[in-house]
């Protein structure tokens, strides 16, 4: 579903640049649950936001099912940034747009009718449990619920794969749980493919189903998370 092939990002050019990745080869199929950990610095900021090319990588190519990105601008690249959904550590929500209008703006964005978006956005805000929040303005919730309603508006375009970019690492122990055991429910009742970066591996242990390591911008070791933990 997510296909990284021999991906390079460097930043910047001459004396001052960066390179963030370095030939980073990732498969994440249909379904799973794939966590990428490391240190503050190490390139797992850029290696997310090369799959939906907020980052253009400097070398490789990216696809999302079965459609290479990294040939894709403009309109078309639009039309495939649909199928993929992201959330972020500070939630990146609308001060200004109740929790509703938050979730219902990619939709306006595709031009939606009215109707069709209520018929979207209601199940979604349903699902996460805030359809007694619909008309709150994100200053009035909790980090969790923010969290909540940013997971909605990830999935209001129908999307195939979710990028979490530490999504929990702005929340407290116990509603990291509750977002973990969210994300977990849809990977399960949609099928949802998920790639998550984090620097926590209490996350990696409770929902991913496979894991990498990336130390200065290499994906250095890969393994199903029972094994990654397992002492040899
Ligand atoms: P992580 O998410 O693991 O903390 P990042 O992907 O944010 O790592 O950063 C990887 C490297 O790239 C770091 O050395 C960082 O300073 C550098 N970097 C990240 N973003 C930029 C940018 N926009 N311009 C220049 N350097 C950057
Ligand atoms: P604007 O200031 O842009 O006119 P509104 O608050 O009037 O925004 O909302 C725009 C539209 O969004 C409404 O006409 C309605 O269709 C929809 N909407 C907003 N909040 C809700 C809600 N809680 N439930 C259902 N639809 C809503």
């Amino acid at each position: 579903m997510i296909r990284l092939r021999t991906v390079s990002k460097t930043y910047g050019s001459g004396p001052s640049a960066v390179t963030a990745l370095r030939n980073v080869d990732l498969h994440v199929p249909k379904g799973q649950i794939h966590g990428v950990i490391g240190l503050s610095g190490a390139g797992k900021s850029t290696l997310i936001r090369c799959v939906n090319l907020l980052e253009r990588p400097t070398q490789g190519i990216v696809s999302v099912d079965g459609q290479e990105l990294t040939g894709l601008s403009g309109t078309a690249l639009n039309q495939a940034r649909h199928r993929i959904g992201m959330i972020f550590q500070h939630f990146n929500l609308l001060t200004n747009r109740t929790v509703y209008r938050n979730v219902a703006l990619p939709l306006e964005l595709m031009g939606m009718a009215r109707g069709e978006i209520r018929e979207r956005v209601d199940p979604l805000l349903k699902m996460v449990g805030l359809d007694d929040k619909t008309d709150q303005y994100p200053a009035q919730l909790s980090g969790g619920q923010k969290q909540r309603v940013a997971i909605a508006r990830a999935l209001a375009s129908r999307p195939k794969v979710l990028l979490c970019d530490e999504a929990t690492s702005a929340l407290d122990p116990q509603t990291t749980g509750s977002i973990l055991a969210l994300l977990r429910d849809i990977n399960r009742q949609l099928g949802l493919t998920i790639l998550l970066i984090t620097h926590e591996m209490e996350v990696v242990k409770t929902i991913c189903h496979r894991v990498s390591l990336i130390s200065d911008g290499a994906l250095v070791e890969e393994a199903d998370v029972g094994d990654f933990f397992t002492a040899p």
